[in-house]
């Protein structure tokens, strides 16, 4: 089956007892047991299993191409059950612009249990260089938030395999339709569901998809199940019901996005602009080779420096200015105030996330106060 059909179909169960066409939402938390104590329903209790989180997880590992899925109650607690699952005195190898929630979750929570180096990840001779005899994870995120850095997922795959070691790669900024890590070799993909897979800003979320039956992913089935930090029944219907859209939500993304990018670059008040898929992004070749498309987000850089970086947020009508990304509205933020001091973000630049407006709008919106 194509993405689409998948996206529609793979989510839903159709209820037998009424004939429903979209699955009912189960609020239940435990389920009955038969005459001999079996579970005729398939069900015991909902921290280890629910209805609707079952069908999320089915149709979050068919996007991704993988074979089994773990959903979340956020990105961060996807991220967090990864880490938790390596054995004390692990080292990873984290991008130096991995997101900060997950950096700051490193520092904050693992100091002291695992040890991890924050490295530029467009340099693959670095990533090389990097890895020990204690080393047992490579997380990328591609493209990274917020300077759209592009890390070569088959070449990591590549080094990660001879060195036997877990590779994740954080999905969230392309989603499954621009991008395929598992196909490109990686081992588990990460998404924060909150973004492009929910798409209408109102359900946090996370997941972790897996491309094999592996030892590392019966732990982190112990960690959602025993750690408990799931999704609630309703969270996981939305989601599903959001994904049903996504692969059409992610052709208007990437539609607005590239007559986004490509205004902003011809725009003299704009120095840089950051988006795969522009000929000038410094990776672009890599783009073509590994991204489906090039996904909803930019950034970009202010002539006049980070006054006029906070005087075009402020004088933006349609755009609003907030964090997060992947909903439908268009979202701008200056990131570098957001990221805090030890941040590499440079102060005059804007990120975007791309909404499914009308494009005249969008570009009409910043041509004022540009
Ligand atoms: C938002 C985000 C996360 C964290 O997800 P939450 O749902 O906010 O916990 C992780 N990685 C990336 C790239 C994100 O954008």
């Amino acid at each position: 089956m194509k993405i689409e059909t998948i996206a529609i179909h793979a989510g839903n169960q159709s209820d037998k007892s009424t004939n429903a066409v979209i699955q009912p939402l189960t609020l239940s938390t435990t389920f009955e047991r038969g005459e001999n104590g079996d579970y005729p329903g398939g069900f015991i209790y909902s921290r280890a299993a629910n209805p609707n989180r079952k069908v999320l997880e089915n149709v979050l590992a068919k996007l991704e191409g993988g074979i089994d899925a773990c959903a979340f109650s956020s990105g961060n607690a996807a991220g967090m059950s990864v880490f938790q699952a390596l054995e004390p005195g692990s080292h990873i190898i984290c991008p130096d612009d991995m997101y900060h929630g997950l950096r700051n979750q490193l520092k904050l929570m693992f100091n002291g249990i695992l040890t991890f180096d924050f490295i530029d990840f467009t340099d693959i001779e670095l990533i090389f260089n990097t890895i020990k005899r204690e080393t047992k994870l490579i997380w990328a995120e591609t493209p990274s938030n917020p300077l759209l850095k592009l890390c070569d997922i088959a070449t990591v795959a590549h080094i990660a395999k001879e060195h036997q070691l877990t590779f994740v790669v954080d999905n969230t900024f392309a989603s499954p339709i621009c991008q395929q890590p598992l196909s490109l070799g990686a081992d588990i993909v990460m998404h924060s569901t909150t973004k492009f897979l929910n798409g209408h800003s109102d359900v946090s979320g996370g997941a972790l998809i897996t491309k094999e039956d592996t030892e590392f992913w019966q732990k982190i089935k112990i960690v959602q199940g025993y750690g408990g930090a799931i999704p609630s029944p309703f969270d996981c219907y939305l989601v599903t019901r959001g994904i049903k859209t996504l692969p059409y939500r992610m052709r208007g993304h990437v539609e607005n996005a590239t007559k986004l990018a490509n205004f902003l670059d011809n725009h003299p008040a704009v120095s840089e602009v950051y988006y795969p898929g522009l000929v000038s992004h410094p990776q672009h070749d890599l783009a073509k080779q590994q991204m489906l498309s090039y996904g909803g987000m930019l950034s970009f850089l202010l002539k006049d420096g980070e006054e006029k970086a906070r005087q075009v947020v402020n004088g933006l009508k349609i755009f609003t200015q907030a964090t997060s990304l992947g909903g439908v509205e268009s979202l701008i933020e200056h990131r570098y105030s957001v990221e805090g001091p030890d941040t590499k973000t440079p102060k005059n630049l804007l990120r975007v996330s791309v909404g499914l407006e009308h494009i005249d709008d969008l570009i009409n919106d910043l041509n004022e106060v540009l």
